[in-house]
């Protein structure tokens, strides 16, 4: 089980928390974007080995959201920031 750091509430365990995928630009304007990069912004992520940025939210807590950056490889939490 990976224990989270909330920025607000501190260590929590897994099961408290939301995943929510890493952070991606949203394409636009609407009528400007092709079938194809509206596709990938919807369906195509980086999947990095190693450190990687997630958006997650302590649902079972705060409520906040926040990003956090994870190495995939061995769950360890390098960081964890607040929305700018
Ligand atoms: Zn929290």
């Amino acid at each position: 089980m990976l224990l989270i750091t909330c920025p607000w509430c501190g260590p929590r365990s897994e099961p408290e928390f939301s995943y929510a995928g890493e952070p991606v630009m949203r394409p636009g304007p609407a009528e400007a974007v092709s079938d194809q990069s509206w596709a990938d912004y919807l369906y195509m992520r980086r999947n990095d080995k190693g450190p990687h940025q997630e958006n997650w939210c302590h649902a079972g807590g705060c409520g906040q959201w926040f990003m956090l950056e994870r190495d995939t490889v061995t769950h360890a939490n390098l960081r964890t920031q607040a929305p700018a």
